[in-house]
């Protein structure tokens, strides 16, 4: 593995390295092994509207593996995504997603929306349309209810792939919401340029405010919600954990969240039990 070309340029393969690599090669298996073993469980966070009301949930993986324990997300996916396994997986989560929407038909949560986070090799595959269309069909999913969150990597992919694509999806009914907006690269025109239901705002704004103070950059929230008010897209802040927080959000025109302020991600059936106490 030493390149040799001028002696400066030498790259020795560090022990760690190995590690690393066989590490790496021991969580790609174990990944394989999680779908059979049914490791892995959605857990859902709702959005709660200014006025109290819970719109809908975003679900999230997680993956109990028998040894080490909970796995984080923002660990496995990107391992994942590198794979390929992510096809399989993220196959799963929409699986569960609509299995849920389902259940939810015949119940007081029958207009609950549950959104799902799509990576960027998931959507570009062949079949991502067909294999979405498939499972709508299969779970009759009403329209509307079902959410793709993708992020702004994903569309700086190919803009006009990933607007052709998203044009194909909403014909069959879905909605879509960019994720994690204001952090990245790309410019506030994109969100002009693509059919987008729905902006959440990053946490990273959220959590700079403290003590009721905005911080420096929330212009650029200002800015968002600006745009979103004027394409009718909705607004959700992502990670509001303080009361002071909404406020400040709720005063510059966002009137939805999502954070621990109002419940952390939780399993379906603790999630079920909050939303009935609350509308008690
Ligand atoms: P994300 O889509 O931006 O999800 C929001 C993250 O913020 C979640 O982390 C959630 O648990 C966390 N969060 C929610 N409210 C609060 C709060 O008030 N404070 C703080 N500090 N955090 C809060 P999580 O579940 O660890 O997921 C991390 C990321 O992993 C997600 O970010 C998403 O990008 C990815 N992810 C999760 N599930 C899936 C999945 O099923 N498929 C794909 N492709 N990616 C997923
Ligand atoms: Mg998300
Ligand atoms: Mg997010
Ligand atoms: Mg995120």
């Amino acid at each position: 593995y030493a390149k040799q070309a001028d002696g400066n340029d030498v790259c020795f393969f560090e022990p760690d390295m190995l590690a690393e690599v066989e590490q790496r090669f021991a969580l790609e298996q174990a990944l394989t092994q999680a779908l059979q073993q049914q490791e892995f469980l959605l857990v859902y966070q709702p959005q709660v509207t200014e006025a109290g009301k819970v719109l809908g949930v975003e679900a999230l993986i997680r993956w109990q593996h028998p040894e080490r324990g909970l796995v984080s997300p923002a660990y496995f996916i990107p391992l994942a995504e590198e794979s390929g396994q992510i096809e399989a997986i993220g196959r799963w989560v929409l699986q569960q997603a609509c299995q849920q929407l389902q259940r939810w038909q015949q119940t007081l949560f029958a207009d609950l929306t549950i959104a799902v986070n799509i990576s960027v090799r998931q959507f570009y595959q062949p079949d991502f349309v067909d294999m979405v269309a498939g499972l709508l069909q299969h779970y009759r999913i009403a329209p509307g209810l079902l959410k793709l969150e993708l992020t702004e990597s994903l569309v700086l992919t190919d803009l006009d792939d990933a607007v052709a694509r998203m044009q194909q999806l909403k014909a069959l009914g879905l909605r879509f919401a960019m994720d994690d907006f204001g952090t990245g690269y790309s410019s506030l025109s994109y969100l002009s340029r693509l059919p987008f239901d729905e902006v959440k705002i990053d946490q990273h704004f959220v959590r700079e405010c403290r003590d009721g103070h905005k911080p420096k950059d929330w212009v650029i929230v200002d800015a968002i919600i600006g745009i979103a008010n004027t394409f009718g897209m909705e607004l959700v802040a992502e990670g509001v954990e303080y009361k002071s927080q909404q406020q400040l959000l709720h005063a510059s025109g966002c009137y939805c969240y999502q954070g621990y302020l109002f419940a952390r991600p939780q399993p379906v059936t603790d999630f079920e039990h909050w939303l009935h106490q609350r509308q008690l």
